[in-house]
């Protein structure tokens, strides 16, 4: 069987081996251009929980925000604070009804080939550390963005293997979607969807009933769980013996 990694393109995942370039001298001219880009790019957030609100009324609302440059971004949804997860976290802000975009991903959108580079890249310069942060996001099978950038505060939203967050890909962009009713406070999550190559780089401490102690995608899990017990398995056998 071949391996499934490019057909999916409608959920996003983050990369397992993904992430970012330093911010270099030379990183730096390019990146407060896109800033404004990035920023203006957002104005244009919606909280309409349907995907096929994309109709006139929607592109009316967006040329009207689009006009006020002056103005402050419209109330967050959610604000940045100290994770009982992983260091810094988002949180809700005000009660989020299920369905919501609540934020939009943002980043470099990179051709798979940079994509690649850049996670082999960061592979390098992170192993052996405790720097699980991979930032870089497939978008489809000819994009990633690579969400490692001052401007993108999605970027702290941390896993959990019970998440209140999903992400989406809404017409080549990446929205965290709020996948149930979630409460003020409630630290937000989706995710992250890695594969199984290098989980054990990953643990996992999102404190769900049903955490399997690393970060790897729901549809691993079971075939993780299984290599775990074996593991178990092994370890008891190994001790009794040693005795
Ligand atoms: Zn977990």
């Amino acid at each position: 069987m071949t391996t499934p990694r490019k057909k999916k393109t409608s959920t996003p995942k983050k990369k397992k081996t993904g992430a970012a370039v330093k911010t270099g001298a030379a990183g730096r001219a390019s990146k407060t251009k896109r800033k404004t880009a990035a920023a203006a790019k957002k104005t244009s957030r919606r909280k309409s929980s349907s995907t096929a609100a994309t109709g006139t009324a929607a592109s009316a609302k967006k040329t009207k925000k689009a006009s006020g440059p002056g103005k402050k971004k419209p109330a967050k949804l959610w604000t940045r604070g100290q994770s009982g997860i992983h260091a810094n976290g988002l949180f809700a802000a005000v009660d989020i009804p299920k369905g919501t975009r609540v934020i939009e991903y943002v980043g470099h959108r990179l051709t798979k080939q940079q994509g690649y580079e850049r996670a082999m890249a960061w592979l390098e310069k992170t192993r052996g550390t405790d720097k699980g942060a991979v930032y870089v996001f497939e978008v489809n099978s000819r994009w990633d963005i690579d969400g490692n950038v001052p401007w993108n505060p999605a970027r702290f939203i941390n896993h959990s293997c019970r998440p209140n967050c999903e992400p989406r890909v809404i017409r080549g962009r990446i929205f965290i979607i709020a996948r149930r009713n979630i409460k003020a406070g409630e630290e937000l999550t989706y995710d992250y969807g890695y594969d199984l190559e290098h989980w054990e780089e990953h643990p996992c401490r999102c404190g769900a009933p049903n955490c399997i102690g690393y970060i790897v995608g729901r549809e691993h899990r079971a075939k993780l769980r299984r290599i775990l017990r074996k593991r178990e398995a092994e370890a008891r056998a190994a001790a009794d013996s040693g005795k």
